[in-house]
C-alpha cells in the first residue's frame, strides 16, 4: 500500500488500493441464442412479426418497426464481402509477414439486414476482394464455448479460375 501522509503531522491523507470488483454480463436473449447456435455450427437471424425485416445477428425487437422478433431463422445461404480490411502491423507497430497477416471482413447475406465482421479465411493463392462469396468455417464441435470464435470466420469459395486473373 502506497500512502500519502501529511509531512508536518505524518497522518495518512491518501491511499492507493484496489477494490475487487468482479462483473458479469450476459449476452442477452437474441445474443444467448445467437451464441448457442454458433456452438451448433448455426447462424442463426431474426425476423420481425410485424414488417418481416431479417436481421443478423438477431434482434430481440425490430430495429424497423419496434416489434417482437422470432429469433430461429437460420441462415443457410452464403454470405458477401462487403468490406474488407488486412492488418499489416502487429500490436508493437511492427510489420507483420504476409503469411501471418489478418485479414477481416463485414459480411452480408442476401435478403437480410445486417452483417458479421469476422476472420476473411482465404483459400488459394488470391486474396479476397469485397463483392467474394464466402461460407462459415466452424471451429470442431469439441473445441466450441458458445464464443463468436467457434466461428473461425469466413472462407472465400474455392473458385477454379479460367481468366488471366
Ligand atoms: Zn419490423
Amino acid at each position: 500500500m502506497t500512502a500519502v501522509t501529511d509531512a508536518g503531522t505524518g497522518r495518512i491523507l491518501a491511499w492507493e488500493d484496489g477494490i475487487p470488483l468482479h462483473y458479469e454480463y450476459t449476452a442477452g436473449v437474441a445474443g444467448e441464442a445467437f451464441l448457442r447456435a454458433l456452438k451448433q455450427g448455426r447462424i442463426i437471424a431474426s425476423k420481425c412479426t410485424r414488417c418481416g425485416e431479417v436481421r443478423v445477428p438477431p434482434r430481440t425487437y425490430c430495429l424497423e418497426c419496434q416489434e417482437r422478433t422470432r429469433i430461429d431463422i437460420e441462415l443457410f445461404q452464403s454470405g458477401r464481402i462487403a468490406a474488407l480490411s488486412t492488418a499489416h502491423l502487429g500490436k508493437g507497430g511492427t510489420k507483420t509477414p504476409a503469411p501471418l497477416r489478418a485479414t477481416f471482413g463485414y459480411v452480408t447475406f442476401e435478403g437480410v439486414a445486417g452483417g458479421m465482421v469476422h476472420r476473411i479465411l482465404s483459400e488459394g493463392r488470391r486474396e479476397a476482394r469485397v463483392g467474394d462469396p464466402v461460407a462459415p468455417f466452424f471451429a470442431p464441435v469439441e473445441q466450441r464455448r458458445g464464443s463468436i470464435l467457434d466461428l473461425k470466420g469466413f472462407r472465400t469459395a474455392a473458385k477454379r479460375r479460367t481468366g488471366n486473373d
